[in-house]
């Protein structure tokens, strides 16, 4: 599996963490009436327990909002065979290695494949 491809998997996430934050600080805020009202201590334990519970959940729920998916274009490096002039393209669905495609903008003589890659997409 890509990495980037785990990134969006982890980012599917992202709701769910900030749901089971809002249900923690809730019940946070509800055990910190109850405590109010009923002045049990036992109470005040549940509520520093939701209380770490809600922090830890922000907590993920920071790091993954923090996550960049690293965005990725595949090229072509097309050289000329005769004047070694070479050119990078986006990469189409049918092509290989040392294809050879169009012709050589200096000279007109055919030019082939020699790289195929992915490069990452810098986004400003
Ligand atoms: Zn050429």
């Amino acid at each position: 599996m890509s990495l980037e491809r785990i990134y969006e998997i982890k980012k599917q996430w992202i709701p769910v963490y900030a749901l089971l934050l809002a249900v923690a600080l809730v019940v946070t805020i509800y055990l910190i009436l109850v405590y109010m009202y009923t002045q049990n201590e036992d109470f005040l334990m549940y509520t520093m327990l939701s209380l770490l519970f809600s922090l830890y959940m922000g907590f993920n729920l920071v790091k993954l909002i923090r996550i960049k998916v690293p965005k990725y274009s595949y090229v072509k490096v097309l050289k000329c065979s005769q004047c070694d002039h070479t050119i990078t393209v986006p990469m189409k669905k049918s092509d290989y290695l040392f294809k050879e495609e169009g012709t050589c903008p200096k000279c007109g003589s055919k030019m082939y494949i020699i790289a195929l890659y992915k490069e990452e997409v810098r986004r400003s």
